[in-house]
């Protein structure tokens, strides 16, 4: 699929020069891409991911790149590659090469070229673009050199929470004046996303107070029907217009059916639009108080992922990718999403981020995940029009 709008001539030379650069590459750039989705990297698979990392390592820094590996124990090492440029303020790509998919999924999901598009485990999220992030830095420096340092930071914790991963990001984005987040655009037109939401969770657990449930009925306290009490309520912390909403995805309790149950608990997800109705759910969640006072009700957890708001800062971003994107054919739209990435933690921290750079694709973690080849190309040029531009 094409996106909308008509093509016209492209004028601006920069974008002209970029373009013819990248096209010339454009087989180099898809058996790259090919390349790093055959080394498979599942999130909780330390030796695969490092053997990805290596991969990744090699290419940035055949490319020109100092590469750092910051060791982790329970997950793979992140890679930092550094590239040095001329005297703008710094820039961070982010992104991740940890997958949601095993070992051995190739053999049900191969690699391949079909129908226009790339598909195979992680190609979209996003194997894809990191390749993308490799070769606008080496457009740029084929045609003259970076504008200015840019630091390259993949991780391999995103798809499970990035806790060994944030400090590293937030780290490297308080040295960057902005960040591009290479995850996947919106959509088969490929929406940039200016909106986040934040992400958390929660555990409800209900302590009772188990009993025959024949010869003692009455001395037992159910845990279940405790949480279930408490789940009635929590159900009501969802505001789906402010877009808070909050989910028991899990629960769990009981030992016996003849048995009153002494433990149960929950695992809640929650989604916020706005740093502020954090503390307000939080409140909320704290002040759950059991029913049955014979139940004991504790909570643990809160936010792990800020949200990525639309603030002026990342609308200007937008704003400057979308002029870019018409000098290149591309019709820009952006997009408010519910899902967290790490370019969550780096707005948070109120440096001004855009997101969903990658090239538009469809099925990230499903078994259609594939990327769309001609917008490959053109999407690379859009991020190095961004490096230089911005
Ligand atoms: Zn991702």
């Amino acid at each position: 699929m094409k996106p909308s709008g008509t093509r016209t001539q492209i004028t601006n030379s920069s974008a002209i020069n970029l373009l013819s650069f990248l096209q010339s590459r454009q087989p180099e750039i898809i058996s790259t891409i090919r390349d790093l989705v055959l080394v498979e990297s599942p999130s909780h698979d330390k030796q695969a991911v490092d053997k990805c990392g290596k991969h990744v390592a090699d290419l940035f820094q055949r490319a020109g790149a100092k590469v750092t590996r910051h060791r982790a124990e329970k997950y793979g090492d992140h890679v930092q590659a550094d590239f040095d440029g001329g005297s703008g303020s710094r820039l961070m790509l982010l992104g991740h090469f940890d997958t949601v998919w095993d070992v051995g999924t190739l053999k049900t999901m191969p690699f391949r070229e079909e129908k226009g598009r790339l598909w195979g485990p992680g190609v979209l999220d996003m194997k894809t673009g990191i390749v993308q992030m490799l070769y606008a830095l080496t457009a740029l420096k084929e045609s003259g050199g970076l504008p200015r340092p840019v630091t390259v930071l993949l991780v391999t914790d995103e798809e499970v929470g990035s806790e060994s991963s944030r400090a590293i990001t937030e780290r490297v984005a308080k040295q960057c004046a902005a960040v591009f987040v290479m995850e996947p655009s919106f959509g088969l037109h490929g929406a940039l996303k200016t909106g986040r939401k934040g992400v958390g969770d929660y555990t409800v657990k209900v302590m009772g107070k188990a009993a025959h449930a024949g010869l003692d009925f009455e001395k037992g306290a159910s845990a279940i029907l405790e949480l279930s009490r408490q789940l009635l309520k929590i159900e009501k912390f969802t505001e789906l217009k402010k877009g808070i909403t909050v989910n028991p995805g899990v629960i769990r309790g009981g030992t016996r059916n003849n048995v009153t149950a002494a433990e149960a608990s929950a695992d809640v997800d929650i989604r916020i639009t706005k740093m502020a109705q954090a503390a307000v759910l939080e409140k909320k969640f704290r002040g759950l108080k059991a029913v049955d006072r014979r139940c004991k009700v504790t909570i643990q957890g809160g936010l792990n992922r800020p949200p990525l708001e639309r603030t002026e800062a990342v609308v200007k971003l937008f704003t400057l990718a979308k002029k870019l994107g018409r000098e290149l054919n591309l019709s820009l739209k952006e997009a408010f999403v519910g899902g967290g990435s790490d370019g969550n933690f780096t707005a948070g921290l109120g440096i001004p981020t855009l997101d969903g750079l990658g090239a538009p694709g469809e099925g990230a973690h499903a078994v259609h995940e594939s990327v769309m080849m001609d917008q490959i190309v053109p999407r690379t040029a859009l991020l190095a029009r961004l490096i230089e531009e911005v």
